[in-house]
This record gives C-alpha cells, structure tokens and sequence, in this order.
C-alpha cells in the first residue's frame, strides 16, 4: 500500500498519510527511548512484534465492543488505521503499584491495590507528561465535555477487566498500562477511538510465579533480553508459534504445504 506524507514521527512509531482520507499507516520502529528521551537505543525486532502484539488486543478490544482506530495490519510493521485526533491525556490505569506511583509516593513496590487505579497525565514532553486531575481537563477542554471523560473512563476500567483476564490466562500479570483515545469523524459521526498503541511499550506485564518483568522495564532498568521478554508475550498470547525466536519469526501469510493424495 502507497504511503503518504510523513505526519508524525514519535519515539517508537511515524504516522504517514493513509490511502484514503481519514485513514493513516502507523509504522512501528525498533527505537525505544524512556526517561522523556534521556535514554535511547534500537532493540532490533520490537517494533515487528509491538505491531502484532496491538493488533491482537485491538482486534480483541473491538470484539467486546470498544472503538479502536484499528482497521487493518498491512505487513510486519505497519498498521492501516483511522486518522484521529488525540487527545492530550494519557490514561493510566494500575492495578499493583509501582514505577511513578513508588517514586512520587513512597507506595511499597508491589502493593496490589484494592481496585484499579485511573490517574490522568497531560501528554506533553516539554513539561515531562506530568500527573494532573480530572479537573485540569475539563478546565482546559483537553477532552470536549465531562461526558466524554466520564465514557472514557469507563472504556479504561472495560479494557482493563477484559486485559486482565487476557493476561491472566497465560500466566502474566497485568501491573499497569498506558491508554490514549481521541476523536474521528466516521460517516459524519464524531466517534471516540482507542488509539496509539497496547504492546509491552507501555504495559508492565510480570510472569505470574516468578515477577519476571516482560515489558519496557528491561530496557529502562537495563535488565537485559528485551526482545527476547517481547517475543515470551507474543507466544504466550498465541501469537508467534511456540518455537520462534526472533531471526525465524515468520510474519507473512502461512506457507502452502504439499500433501500428498492418498
Ligand atoms: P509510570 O507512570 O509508572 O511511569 O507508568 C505507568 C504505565 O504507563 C507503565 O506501564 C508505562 O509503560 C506506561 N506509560 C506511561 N507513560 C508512558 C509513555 O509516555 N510512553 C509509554 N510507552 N508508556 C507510558
């Protein structure tokens, strides 16, 4: 599929034009950058398996009836999906405390909380996404109305129900995660879509016996094998076939085998 101008490049993913309007293609790359961009490198593969890893919980998520701006993956790393505008809050949602909730709080690492945490940041790097309140976004409109904050709201707590069992099954536990959503105009209807990305950029995912980290951590932390950590999520989740490792990862269509007639 043609791609069209370059509309966005962010840290781990660039937003060209779509075929048509209002749709785009939403490139995953293998940069990974934390710590608002002090620490960056290239984690050959993330990008191939955060592509198949969204697709799944997206195409997932539109099953049990959120809006996603998914329409279709294209290839290994690339994603056709509705153009949107996003709004500039990220929604957090945490079910055991850890990361900025630690830090900025002195909460024990590891507390599970006694129902999931929604926290609000304003999504912008010069001012490092910093923590706000609901009020700050309906005062400064960064969503239209109290309404579509309220319905947002409940998609997080949706989508964090329907993760948590997802995960659960295969023996992860969902710590916590990032969601952005913003607004599309479909067939003259102002829809609110789950955007961005859900991949273990930005979930914590710990294996259910050992706490192992299986996400971004092992890069902030320089904990070592993080494709490695990815691609354990991707088989998990019945992804990639269970012997793959990332130089075999074959993501294109099933091969045609011969049969022989009897
Ligand atoms: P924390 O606030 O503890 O740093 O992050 C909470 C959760 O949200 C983690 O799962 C983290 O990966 C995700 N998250 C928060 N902000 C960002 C961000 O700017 N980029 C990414 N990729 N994930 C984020």
């Amino acid at each position: 599929m043609n791609k069209g101008k370059k509309l966005y490049e962010g840290k781990a993913k660039i937003l060209y034009e779509g075929p048509e309007k209002g749709t785009a293609i939403q490139h995953f790359k293998d940069d990974a950058t934390a710590f608002n961009n002090l620490k960056k490198s290239t984690v050959e593969g993330k990008g191939v398996l955060n592509n198949r890893i969204s697709e799944h919980i997206f195409n997932n998520l539109n099953q049990i009836g959120i809006k996603t701006h998914l329409i279709k993956r294209l290839n290994m790393r690339e994603q056709l999906v509705r153009l949107v505008e996003i709004y500039p809050v990220e929604f957090i949602v945490r079910n055991v405390a850890t990361g900025s909730l630690t830090k900025k709080l002195g909460i024990a690492d590891g507390t599970v909380l006694s129902k999931p945490l929604l926290e609000y940041s304003y999504k912008n790097d010069d001012f490092g996404d910093p923590l706000i309140a609901r009020e700050h976004i309906l005062e400064f409109k960064w969503v239209p109305s109290e309404l579509h904050l309220d319905l947002i709201n409940s998609y997080c707590l949706r989508i964090n129900d329907f993760m948590q069992g997802m995960f659960r099954g295969v023996g992860i536990k969902l710590v916590d995660f990032k969601l952005e959503f913003g607004v599309a105009n479909i067939d003259g209807k102002n829809e609110i879509l789950l955007a961005d990305e859900i991949s273990p950029d930005t979930c914590r995912l710990w294996d259910v016996v050992s706490e192992k980290k299986l996400d971004k951590d092992r890069f902030r932390k320089d904990l070592g094998n993080i494709v490695q950590a990815y691609q354990e999520v991707a088989r998990r989740l019945g992804i990639i076939h269970e012997e793959s490792n990332i130089s075999s990862v074959k993501f294109g269509k099933p091969k045609a085998v011969n049969i022989k007639k009897k």
